[in-house]
């Protein structure tokens, strides 16, 4: 029973590095593949059960007088497992199909909260959203996007998709439409973790992408080494000069925000402003920092304190 038992580890492990291989049986593989498969299990009626909340984190322009924007991210507190992060359920909810439906939960959620935020005067350009490549390929979904902006008559060029390069790679018909789809109603898109995926960088030119968000493994490293450094400031007159707009995440510290803005970046996100709060703490967020997010109010991020210049 046990031989059995690895050997089927073993098999679900070469199906997931891709199939046509083979692999081994570790113990820590048998453990991640368990972790998947409870994961899995216990995401099916997650979104019936409500356990699904949004949290949002400011994108901070570099002229103070313009507001911020906003990145909204999945959380998930499942009763059996506890908090999982989505960088975990995200891939298994991928694979498993379940995807499809969380992220149109996602997208309608982010639609209602900015509409809400609106109605109540709170100041901010966009909302932005993640999207999955797996959403990219279903069929209408550029049409459940305008749909859901109607529903919530939240305007579509206040929306931004950010999407990974692996989901830009892939050209398709089906994608061609749906991107037109975008471009018609001014849909905005960015590349998201931009730099960790593909170097083929055709798909710039193809699709209509406003923003590169640089990955935050660059900007934890920028300061500590120099190629890095020239890497984000490559990013940045790659972006200007296929007149887009150029975003670092992760950012953390007055240092690295320092460099970033002579570096010419566009827009600034990371705990250095807000770690991604609630609902109800972005709106506090968003009224006491008024026409100046760069010096956001301190009490809500209180547990990192920015260090002064
Ligand atoms: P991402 O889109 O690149 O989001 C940035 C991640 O970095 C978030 O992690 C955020 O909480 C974290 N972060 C922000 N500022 C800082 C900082 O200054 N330092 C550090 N160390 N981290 C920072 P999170 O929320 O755990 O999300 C992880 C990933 O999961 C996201 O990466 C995104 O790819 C995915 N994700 C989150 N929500 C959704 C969603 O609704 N749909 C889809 N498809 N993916 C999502
Ligand atoms: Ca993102
Ligand atoms: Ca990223």
């Amino acid at each position: 029973d046990t031989l059995l038992r690895a050997a089927d580890a073993a098999m679900h492990a070469a199906k997931e590095a891709g199939r046509n291989t083979y692999q081994y049986y570790s113990q820590d593989a048998l453990a991640g593949i368990q972790r998947r498969l409870q994961i899995e299990h216990a995401l099916h009626g997650a979104l019936e059960r409500e356990e699904f909340q949004l949290v949002y984190q400011p994108l901070v322009n570099v002229d103070p007088s313009r507001p911020p924007a906003i990145e909204a991210l999945l959380r998930w507190v499942c009763p059996e497992l506890g908090p999982c992060s989505p960088a975990e359920f995200i891939p298994v909810a991928e694979k498993c199909g379940e995807i499809a439906r969380i992220g149109e939960w996602v997208l309608d959620e982010a639609c209602r909260q900015a509409a809400v935020w609106q109605a109540a005067g709170l100041a901010f350009e966009r909302i932005a959203v993640n999207v999955s490549a797996m959403q990219l390929r279903e069929r209408g979904f550029a049409e459940q996007v305008i749909a859901i902006c109607e529903r919530h008559r939240w305007p579509p060029q206040r929306l931004e998709l950010e999407l990974t390069e692996s989901a830009l790679i892939l050209d398709s018909d089906a994608l061609r439409q749906c991107f037109d789809t975008f471009e018609r109603n001014g849909v905005l898109l960015a590349v998201d973790d931009f730099g960790t995926g593909f170097s083929n960088l055709h798909y710039l030119n193809r699709f209509p992408v406003q923003r590169l968000k640089i990955d935050r493994s660059f900007v934890q490293e920028m300061l500590t080494d120099a190629g890095t450094a020239e890497v984000t400031q490559a990013i940045v007159h790659l972006g200007h000069a296929l007149g887009m707009l150029v975003v670092a995440e992760g950012v953390e510290t007055r240092q690295e925000e320092a460099l970033l803005l002579r570096q010419g970046c566009d827009e600034i996100q990371g705990y250095l402003y807000s770690r991604p709060l609630p609902s109800r703490d972005m709106a506090q967020w968003l009224r006491q920092c008024g026409g100046d997010s760069r010096n956001p109010p301190q009490p809500l991020q209180a547990d990192r304190p920015a260090v002064a210049l």
